[in-house]
């Protein structure tokens, strides 16, 4: 069976963890938001394709969600007492794997490249793919202005209340090679339990890759990032308040209108499990939280027995 699964970071890498439990790590395509990637110190940062990376290579830290495991954080001690750029957090272990990157595309190399590349080095079986190879960035328009994606989420820690999410490049972005191809070669399509607006949001800004899924001919089957209305980690349930006028279980299938099938969705949160019916959305109440290897593989298996495939 193939797989092609839209995801982000945090959310996202431990799903995938799940996934490729249950299925052939080389049957599943990750197709990755790259609306947060930004240039800081001079170097090309991707946080949620190194999220995914890190964690399917088993060298992520569980705790954080995000960085590898181990990290020490001397470099950026060191730009700090120097009166450089220190707020957005680096590592010293991950600044390594950014100043590859950031060589290999100063040297020409589109970002799928370098990932794969990077993938192959990591022994990373699934294939990982930016979602574009064109620069996307996420804007987001709050009450007190606009900010890049991470000066809103880390410098300002995500406090500005969202009005409008914008994404800037989308419009010409093609996708990055391999992505429609997955997406019409996968015997079933998933979404992560990713930040709806800022991380699932920018993929489908880039217009053939919401083509492709709304003319699907194979299920597409999503897991809700919410546990009881309230986000796992971030800023989700907030912005489903504010964007989507709640934060029950309707609203989570509300932000993927033709989009998806079936919503994987919490005990918790069964309540909404009619209303997400009346929706048109098949809903699949199980335990969504994915504390260990156990519970990520169960969720994993709830998503992908979720619809019968031929
Ligand atoms: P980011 O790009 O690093 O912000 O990560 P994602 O967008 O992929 O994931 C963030 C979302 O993951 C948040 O909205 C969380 O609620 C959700 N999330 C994190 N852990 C879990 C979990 O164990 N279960 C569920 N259902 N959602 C989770
Ligand atoms: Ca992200």
């Amino acid at each position: 069976m193939k797989v092609a699964i839209l995801t982000g970071g945090v959310g996202g890498a431990r799903f995938l963890r799940g996934v490729v439990e249950v299925v052939d790590p080389a049957a599943v395509t990750a197709i990755v938001n790259v609306g947060d990637d930004l240039e800081v110190l001079g170097l090309s940062v991707s946080p949620d394709l190194d999220s995914v990376l890190y964690a399917l290579a088993g060298i992520g830290d569980e705790e954080r969600g995000w960085g590898r495991a181990d990290e020490t954080w001397n470099a950026l001690g060191t730009v700090e007492s120097l009166g450089g750029e220190s707020w957005f957090r680096l590592g010293d272990r991950d600044l390594g794997l950014h100043l590859v990157r950031t060589n290999a595309l100063k040297e020409g190399a589109p970002l799928s490249a370098v990932t794969a590349r990077l993938a192959a080095v990591l022994g990373v079986e699934t294939t990982v793919l930016p979602a574009t190879d064109e620069q996307v960035r996420t804007w987001l328009d709050t009450t007190n202005g606009s900010f890049s994606f991470q000066e809103w989420f880390v410098a300002r820690r995500h406090r500005d209340p969202v009005d409008r999410v914008r994404f800037e490049g989308t419009r010409e972005a093609r996708p990055a090679p391999g992505v429609l191809e997955a997406m019409h070669e996968a015997d079933l399509i998933l979404i992560a339990p990713s930040n709806p607006f800022v991380s699932i949001g920018p993929i489908l800004a880039v217009e053939r890759i919401r083509f492709a899924l709304e003319r699907r001919r194979v299920p597409c089957v999503a897991v809700s990032p919410l546990i009881g209305g309230r986000a796992v980690k971030g800023p989700a349930a907030a912005m489903l308040q504010r964007l989507q006028g709640g934060i029950s279980a309707v609203h989570v299938a509300q932000c993927y209108p033709g989009l998806i099938d079936v919503l994987v969705i919490d005990q918790e949160d069964e309540a909404a499990a009619d209303a997400v019916s009346s929706a048109g959305v098949r809903p699949v109440v199980t335990q969504t939280l994915m504390r260990d290897a156990a519970s990520r593989k169960s969720l994993a298996e709830a998503a992908l027995n979720a619809v019968a495939l031929a």
